[in-house]
């Protein structure tokens, strides 16, 4: 009987520009590459794992070590291999992220279709990739505006003190929309919602964790009156998480490295759609 078998090494992505948000700056995002083996078939994941969310190369090692896919031998029995990696130890998200991501690589070429096929969606409707620059001074946030010509969407980081001068530096080359994500920078809701204001007459479609996910009844009233929807991101994380949004942001951000994989991940945006809350997907470079 043919049996799954499991391999990982690290890998460190090296970043083209520093890469700066409200909280920290970095130049690499350091990875976990991940197989499944299983007859002739090789499924692919990875755990992508920028530091400030408290995994590495190590955590993920170490736990990876503990885990035994040798037990299985049906890799159609997501639910209960899923269940047994994530009960093995709490957090290790994206390392368990990199396994289901494998593991849905591995039936999907058991199956010959793409996910999107399998879970009955159309390929011509997919959502818009946007192109993600940092928080930079004017001749970069020029020169990576400039670079995200083919993308219908731009994601620009905000929250320091320069916001109005990225944007507006951004503004003087392309008319594209953008979204912006403010992770946690902002910390008055009365400031909040004059930047929403601002940011909706210079062609921003959303914003993203303005204020302190801790701030629950300030970011339900900048929801309330903002002219932009307003988007969890730092706020959730996993399944059990997206009903308490409800009320508070119009949307949420569901990366697979927070919902422990595409599993999760998809029901949780079937979770937010069916509680009327836009949704977006979110990664870490
Ligand atoms: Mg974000």
């Amino acid at each position: 009987m043919s049996r799954i078998t499991f391999h990982y090494q690290p890998y460190d992505l090296q970043l083209e520009h520093t890469f700066t948000v409200a909280a920290y700056s970095r130049t690499t995002t350091p990875v976990m590459l991940v197989e499944l083996h299983y007859e002739n078939l090789v499924g692919y994941g990875e755990a992508a794992m920028p530091p400030y969310l408290g995994e590495s190369q190590k955590t993920a090692s170490d736990f990876f070590r503990k885990v035994h896919l040798g037990q299985f031998s049906d890799p159609f029995r997501m639910d209960e291999i899923l269940h047994y990696v994530d009960s093995i130890a709490p957090a290790n998200y994206a390392a368990k992220a990199a396994i289901d991501i494998a593991l849905h690589d591995l039936v999907g070429k058991l199956l010959e279709q793409p996910w999107y096929k399998v879970w009955g969606y159309c390929k011509e409707k997919t959502p818009v990739t946007s192109f993600t620059i940092g928080i930079d001074k004017p001749d970069i946030v020029r020169e990576k505006t400039l670079k995200a010509k083919p993308y219908k969407m731009l994601k620009v980081k905000v929250g320091l003190d320069n916001d109005k001068e990225i944007i507006s530096t951004i503004r003087e080359i392309t008319n594209t929309p953008i979204c912006v994500d403010a992770n946690q920078g902002w910390k008055d809701k009365q400031q909040a919602l004059d930047m929403a204001h601002w940011l909706k007459e210079k062609g921003v479609v959303f914003i993203e964790q303005p204020l302190p996910k801790e701030q629950i009844d300030d970011i339900a009233w900048l929801t309330q009156h903002s002219p932009l929807p307003i988007i969890a991101d730092e706020a959730i994380q996993r399944l059990e998480d997206v009903a308490a949004t409800k009320g508070v942001y119009s949307g949420i951000n569901v990366k697979l490295m927070k919902a422990t994989g595409m599993r999760e991940a998809h029901k949780m945006l079937q979770l937010a759609k069916s509680l009327g809350m836009k949704t977006m997907l979110g990664c870490n470079l």
